[in-house]
């Protein structure tokens, strides 16, 4: 059956950590994070009365400072194509602000083609294995792109269900999403950190033999900085929106769970991003988080939180 291939016997979730490696001209240099093996990773506690406690944490995968961009993109390929045999799948990029999700999911500013991102690579390979099958399936690849701020959806413009034909139509349509979001924020990095970006990819495949067809969805969400806001400290505007990215997490979070429970109750209406996401969380289809952590010594709470985060949904 040609739009039907499982390869993931192992259950829908899986969460993958990932490790910045330290920045050059950054005062970074304490590492607090051993990766000890393909999937665990050990974390120091670095405070005084904490001294010499190990904290051991397995994932799916554990990604080391120097894992490149195309070494993680080999790793999730299997899940991206699956999307092109009809399944729906979700990735997300959770951590704190710095830790990553960007460098992972879009690659770095003026990113090359060894540092460009998950979703440049995944949108690649998607036309390419789609004209591949061209003699005997037709693909109609459309892309949406959303952000999330403050608990409201909003489409970016120009940008909502832009029919693509070739992957130049993707890396123009994206960039009027960045371009968009730029304009609408004072600083685009203060913004980005504090709202979460889908891009939705659907892909529509009609079988030219017997006519049948099938849709599939890919979802790449770069969420909101997961740092605790120290109350004491913000007001108004800034707490609001700290408070609308707690919530949005922690209701993603219930979700993930729920479904990692196969519990028969999952809380989708918790949040907006988990309102948009619902039918492409649970049932057949597949989700990856990647978890980023930053090994400084300075981020040791946010990555135990993270880390916790994470244990928790996988
Ligand atoms: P976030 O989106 O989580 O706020 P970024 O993706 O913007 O974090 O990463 C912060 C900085 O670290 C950026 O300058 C980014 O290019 C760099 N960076 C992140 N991950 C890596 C990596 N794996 N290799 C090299 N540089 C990285
Ligand atoms: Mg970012």
């Amino acid at each position: 059956r040609l739009f039907n291939e499982i390869q993931d016997l192992k259950g829908n979730i899986r969460v993958y950590c990932r490790i910045r490696p330290f920045l050059s001209g950054k005062k970074e240099k304490e590492s607090i994070v051993e990766h000890i093996g393909e999937n665990e990773l050990v974390v120091a506690n670095p405070s005084k009365e904490g001294k010499d406690t190990l904290r051991s944490f397995k994932f799916n995968r554990v990604f080391g400072h120097d894992t490149t961009q195309a070494e993680v993109y080999s790793d999730i390929q299997t899940l991206i194509r699956s999307v092109l045999d009809g399944y729906n799948v979700c990735i997300f990029a959770y951590g704190q602000t710095g830790s990553g999700k960007t460098y992972t999911m879009t690659g770095p500013n003026g990113a090359t083609s060894e540092t460009i991102g998950v979703n440049y690579r995944a949108l690649n390979d998607l036309f390419r294995i789609s004209s591949s099958r061209e003699s005997f399936v037709e693909y109609e690849i459309g892309v949406q792109m959303v952000e999330i701020y403050n608990e409201q959806g909003l489409a970016v413009p120009d940008a909502s269900l832009f029919p693509v034909k070739t992957p130049p139509d993707v890396v123009k349509l994206m960039d009027i999403g960045l371009k968009n979001r730029a304009i609408a924020a004072t600083s685009m990095n203060e913004r980005s950190s504090r709202s979460h970006s889908v891009i939705s990819i659907h892909v529509h495949g009609k079988d030219l033999k017997t006519g049948s067809t099938m849709d599939g969805n890919l979802h790449l969400i770069d969420l909101a900085g997961s740092e605790r806001v120290d109350r004491s400290e913000v007001t108004g505007d800034r707490l609001k929106e700290a408070q609308h990215i707690n919530k949005s997490l922690a209701a993603l979070g219930d979700v993930i769970f729920a479904l990692s429970q196969k519990s028969p109750h999952v809380p989708y209406r918790n949040s907006k991003l988990t309102q948009l996401l619902q039918t492409s969380l649970g049932g057949q289809a597949k989700t990856l988080m990647f978890v980023q952590i930053n090994s400084d010594v300075s981020s040791y709470s946010e990555t135990l939180s993270t880390l916790k985060f994470a244990e928790r949904v996988s």
